[in-house]
Protein backbone atom coordinates (compact mmCIF):
# COMPACT_ATOMS: atom_id res chain seq x y z
CA UNK A 1 0.00 0.00 0.00
CA UNK A 2 0.75 3.68 0.32
CA UNK A 3 4.50 4.50 1.92
CA UNK A 4 6.20 1.24 1.00
CA UNK A 5 9.57 2.04 -0.61
CA UNK A 6 12.58 4.34 0.78
CA UNK A 7 14.52 1.25 1.96
CA UNK A 8 17.91 1.45 0.54
CA UNK A 9 21.22 -0.24 0.62
CA UNK A 10 23.03 1.33 3.87
CA UNK A 11 20.15 -0.43 5.93
CA UNK A 12 21.00 -4.35 4.18
CA UNK A 13 24.79 -3.67 5.39
CA UNK A 14 23.17 -3.01 8.73
CA UNK A 15 20.89 -5.31 8.37
CA UNK A 16 23.95 -8.20 7.09
CA UNK A 17 26.13 -6.49 10.01
CA UNK A 18 23.46 -7.68 12.75
CA UNK A 19 23.31 -11.05 10.95
CA UNK A 20 26.66 -11.77 11.99
CA UNK A 21 25.95 -10.53 15.33
CA UNK A 22 23.62 -12.67 15.75
CA UNK A 23 25.30 -15.59 14.13
CA UNK A 24 28.14 -15.39 17.22
CA UNK A 25 25.56 -14.52 19.59
CA UNK A 26 22.76 -17.73 18.68
CA UNK A 27 24.18 -20.12 16.95
CA UNK A 28 21.87 -22.47 17.40
CA UNK A 29 18.60 -20.35 16.49
CA UNK A 30 20.76 -19.34 12.70
CA UNK A 31 21.21 -23.52 13.05
CA UNK A 32 17.51 -24.12 12.95
CA UNK A 33 16.82 -21.50 10.66
CA UNK A 34 19.04 -22.90 7.94
CA UNK A 35 17.75 -26.40 8.60
CA UNK A 36 14.26 -25.14 8.19
CA UNK A 37 15.09 -23.56 4.23
CA UNK A 38 16.83 -27.34 3.40
CA UNK A 39 13.69 -28.57 4.84
CA UNK A 40 16.15 -31.23 6.16
CA UNK A 41 15.03 -30.75 10.35
CA UNK A 42 12.46 -31.47 12.64
CA UNK A 43 13.76 -28.08 14.25
CA UNK A 44 11.98 -25.90 11.66
CA UNK A 45 10.45 -22.89 12.98
CA UNK A 46 11.62 -24.28 16.82
CA UNK A 47 11.05 -20.71 18.09
CA UNK A 48 7.82 -20.12 16.99
CA UNK A 49 6.54 -23.60 17.71
CA UNK A 50 3.09 -23.28 20.59
CA UNK A 51 3.86 -23.33 23.85
CA UNK A 52 7.69 -22.52 23.52
CA UNK A 53 8.37 -19.36 25.84
CA UNK A 54 8.68 -15.87 24.05
CA UNK A 55 12.27 -14.84 23.06
CA UNK A 56 13.16 -11.46 22.60
CA UNK A 57 14.70 -9.91 18.96
CA UNK A 58 16.71 -7.32 17.76
CA UNK A 59 14.63 -4.00 17.85
CA UNK A 60 16.17 -2.54 14.27
CA UNK A 61 14.33 -3.43 11.36
CA UNK A 62 15.95 -6.37 9.30
CA UNK A 63 16.18 -6.57 5.45
CA UNK A 64 19.15 -9.57 5.46
CA UNK A 65 18.91 -13.13 4.23
CA UNK A 66 19.51 -15.91 6.32
CA UNK A 67 20.92 -17.67 3.27
CA UNK A 68 23.73 -14.08 3.15
CA UNK A 69 25.18 -12.50 0.18
CA UNK A 70 23.44 -14.41 -2.68
CA UNK A 71 19.74 -15.03 -0.76
CA UNK A 72 16.02 -13.73 -1.49
CA UNK A 73 13.62 -13.31 1.26
CA UNK A 74 9.63 -13.69 -0.43
CA UNK A 75 7.65 -11.53 1.53
CA UNK A 76 3.88 -11.45 0.75
CA UNK A 77 1.70 -8.85 2.44
CA UNK A 78 -1.38 -8.11 3.64
CA UNK A 79 -3.88 -11.38 3.28
CA UNK A 80 -4.38 -13.97 3.85
CA UNK A 81 -7.40 -13.88 1.40
CA UNK A 82 -9.55 -16.38 0.05
CA UNK A 83 -9.17 -16.21 -3.67
CA UNK A 84 -5.21 -14.87 -4.00
CA UNK A 85 -3.34 -16.65 -0.82
CA UNK A 86 -4.04 -20.14 -2.56
CA UNK A 87 -2.58 -19.31 -5.86
CA UNK A 88 -0.02 -17.34 -4.57
CA UNK A 89 0.71 -21.08 -2.46
CA UNK A 90 0.81 -22.90 -5.42
CA UNK A 91 2.92 -20.77 -7.45
CA UNK A 92 5.82 -20.93 -4.12
CA UNK A 93 4.84 -24.80 -4.05
CA UNK A 94 5.53 -25.53 -7.34
CA UNK A 95 9.33 -24.07 -7.05
CA UNK A 96 9.95 -25.03 -3.94
CA UNK A 97 10.33 -21.82 -2.45
CA UNK A 98 9.41 -20.49 1.13
CA UNK A 99 7.98 -17.36 1.79
CA UNK A 100 7.24 -14.67 4.65
CA UNK A 101 3.58 -13.75 5.08
CA UNK A 102 2.49 -10.52 6.73
CA UNK A 103 -0.79 -11.05 8.05
CA UNK A 104 -3.05 -8.32 8.85
CA UNK A 105 -4.83 -9.05 12.28
CA UNK A 106 -8.51 -9.09 11.16
CA UNK A 107 -7.78 -11.05 7.83
CA UNK A 108 -5.91 -13.44 9.81
CA UNK A 109 -9.24 -13.78 12.03
CA UNK A 110 -11.69 -14.49 9.11
CA UNK A 111 -9.83 -17.69 7.70
CA UNK A 112 -7.96 -19.29 9.93
CA UNK A 113 -7.82 -22.19 7.51
CA UNK A 114 -5.21 -19.97 5.29
CA UNK A 115 -3.14 -19.38 8.35
CA UNK A 116 -2.49 -23.49 9.08
CA UNK A 117 -2.23 -23.84 5.62
CA UNK A 118 0.40 -20.99 5.18
CA UNK A 119 2.36 -22.77 8.01
CA UNK A 120 2.17 -26.18 7.58
CA UNK A 121 3.82 -25.61 4.31
CA UNK A 122 6.51 -24.69 5.66
CA UNK A 123 6.52 -20.80 5.10
CA UNK A 124 6.68 -18.07 8.46
CA UNK A 125 3.95 -15.70 9.81
CA UNK A 126 4.82 -12.11 10.35
CA UNK A 127 2.54 -9.29 12.25
CA UNK A 128 1.23 -6.51 9.93
CA UNK A 129 -1.09 -4.69 12.69
CA UNK A 130 -4.92 -5.29 12.68
CA UNK A 131 -6.11 -2.37 10.73
CA UNK A 132 -3.20 -1.70 8.34
CA UNK A 133 -2.69 1.64 9.35
CA UNK A 134 -0.11 3.71 7.37
CA UNK A 135 -0.19 6.49 9.91
CA UNK A 136 0.47 4.69 13.17
CA UNK A 137 3.39 6.22 13.19
CA UNK A 138 1.56 9.32 14.46
CA UNK A 139 -0.41 7.67 16.92
CA UNK A 140 -0.10 6.98 20.47
CA UNK A 141 1.51 4.27 22.29
CA UNK A 142 -1.82 2.39 23.15
CA UNK A 143 -3.20 2.62 19.65
CA UNK A 144 0.35 1.11 18.53
CA UNK A 145 0.12 -1.58 21.09
CA UNK A 146 -3.40 -2.69 20.36
CA UNK A 147 -2.81 -2.81 16.71
CA UNK A 148 0.44 -4.95 17.32
CA UNK A 149 -0.49 -7.02 20.60
CA UNK A 150 -3.85 -7.95 18.98
CA UNK A 151 -2.97 -8.80 15.73
CA UNK A 152 0.11 -10.95 17.19
CA UNK A 153 -2.87 -13.14 19.24
CA UNK A 154 -5.50 -13.09 16.00
CA UNK A 155 -2.66 -14.77 13.86
CA UNK A 156 -1.53 -17.02 16.45
CA UNK A 157 -5.19 -17.87 17.69
CA UNK A 158 -5.72 -18.73 13.65
CA UNK A 159 -2.52 -20.55 13.15
CA UNK A 160 -3.45 -22.65 15.62
CA UNK A 161 -0.88 -21.77 18.36
CA UNK A 162 2.43 -20.41 15.92
CA UNK A 163 3.36 -17.64 16.86
CA UNK A 164 4.75 -14.50 14.00
CA UNK A 165 8.15 -14.24 13.93
CA UNK A 166 8.18 -10.60 12.87
CA UNK A 167 6.92 -7.38 12.25
CA UNK A 168 6.22 -5.32 9.36
CA UNK A 169 4.41 -2.18 10.28
CA UNK A 170 1.60 -0.72 7.61
CA UNK A 171 3.18 1.10 4.31
CA UNK A 172 6.75 0.60 7.33
CA UNK A 173 5.58 3.53 9.53
CA UNK A 174 7.61 2.10 12.56
CA UNK A 175 8.37 4.09 15.52
CA UNK A 176 10.96 3.20 17.86
CA UNK A 177 8.35 2.61 20.02
CA UNK A 178 6.45 -0.40 17.99
CA UNK A 179 9.97 -1.97 17.19
CA UNK A 180 10.64 -2.07 20.39
CA UNK A 181 7.40 -3.93 21.45
CA UNK A 182 7.69 -6.08 18.73
CA UNK A 183 10.86 -7.46 19.64
CA UNK A 184 9.65 -8.33 23.29
CA UNK A 185 7.13 -10.31 22.23
CA UNK A 186 9.91 -11.81 19.22
CA UNK A 187 8.80 -10.77 16.24
CA UNK A 188 11.85 -9.26 13.96
CA UNK A 189 10.95 -5.73 12.83
CA UNK A 190 11.04 -6.60 9.02
CA UNK A 191 11.56 -4.11 6.12
CA UNK A 192 12.09 -4.45 2.39
CA UNK A 193 14.48 -3.46 0.25
CA UNK A 194 12.53 -3.95 -3.58
CA UNK A 195 9.10 -2.97 -3.89
CA UNK A 196 7.84 -4.95 -6.66
CA UNK A 197 4.97 -2.42 -6.80
CA UNK A 198 2.30 -5.24 -7.52
CA UNK A 199 -0.05 -3.32 -5.23
CA UNK A 200 -0.11 -0.82 -8.16
CA UNK A 201 -1.25 -3.59 -10.67
CA UNK A 202 1.32 -1.77 -13.76
CA UNK A 203 1.28 -5.19 -15.53
CA UNK A 204 3.30 -7.83 -14.96
CA UNK A 205 5.71 -7.30 -17.04
CA UNK A 206 6.38 -4.29 -15.18
CA UNK A 207 6.23 -6.13 -11.88
CA UNK A 208 8.91 -8.69 -13.21
CA UNK A 209 11.34 -6.08 -14.67
CA UNK A 210 11.34 -4.32 -11.05
CA UNK A 211 11.80 -6.71 -9.38
CA UNK A 212 14.89 -7.29 -11.60
CA UNK A 213 16.30 -4.20 -12.11
CA UNK A 214 16.09 -3.37 -8.12
CA UNK A 215 17.24 -6.73 -6.57
CA UNK A 216 20.64 -5.75 -6.57
CA UNK A 217 20.10 -2.93 -3.73
CA UNK A 218 18.88 -5.96 -0.95
CA UNK A 219 17.32 -9.24 -0.89
CA UNK A 220 14.02 -8.44 0.85
CA UNK A 221 11.01 -8.61 -2.08
CA UNK A 222 8.09 -7.43 -1.21
CA UNK A 223 4.36 -8.35 -2.85
CA UNK A 224 0.66 -8.72 -1.94
CA UNK A 225 -1.85 -11.06 -1.95
CA UNK A 226 -4.86 -8.98 -0.62
CA UNK A 227 -6.57 -5.55 -1.49
CA UNK A 228 -7.31 -6.26 -4.78
CA UNK A 229 -7.22 -8.06 -8.08
CA UNK A 230 -3.64 -10.07 -7.65
CA UNK A 231 -3.39 -11.68 -10.44
CA UNK A 232 -0.35 -10.16 -12.19
CA UNK A 233 1.36 -10.52 -8.61
CA UNK A 234 0.68 -14.29 -9.21
CA UNK A 235 1.67 -14.30 -12.61
CA UNK A 236 4.90 -12.39 -11.79
CA UNK A 237 6.23 -14.57 -9.31
CA UNK A 238 5.69 -17.82 -11.66
CA UNK A 239 8.27 -15.67 -14.00
CA UNK A 240 10.43 -14.08 -11.26
CA UNK A 241 11.37 -17.35 -8.93
CA UNK A 242 12.44 -19.65 -11.85
CA UNK A 243 14.38 -16.32 -13.04
CA UNK A 244 15.66 -15.71 -9.47
CA UNK A 245 16.74 -19.75 -9.43
CA UNK A 246 18.65 -19.47 -13.33
CA UNK A 247 20.72 -16.73 -11.27
CA UNK A 248 21.55 -18.37 -8.57
CA UNK A 249 19.75 -17.38 -5.87
CA UNK A 250 18.81 -18.97 -2.83
CA UNK A 251 15.80 -18.50 -1.40
CA UNK A 252 15.60 -17.75 2.60
CA UNK A 253 13.61 -16.29 5.50
CA UNK A 254 14.80 -12.69 7.33
CA UNK A 255 17.43 -13.12 9.65
CA UNK A 256 16.23 -12.86 13.36
ZN1 LIG B 1 0.71 -3.85 3.80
Amino acid sequence: MARHGGRGWNSKVLGAALGVTLLAAGASVWTAQADAVGGTSSKANTSAKPGSAVKPVAVTIVHASDQGAHGVNITIDDGPDPVWTPQVLDVLREYGVKATFCMVGTQAQAHPDLVKQVVATGHRLCDHSVSHDTTMDKKSETYQSQQILDAERMITQASGGVRPMYYRAPGGAFTPYSRKLAASRGMRPLGWNVDSKDFERPGTDAIVATVERELPGGPTVLFHDAGGDRSQTVEALRRILPWLKEQGYSFGFPVR
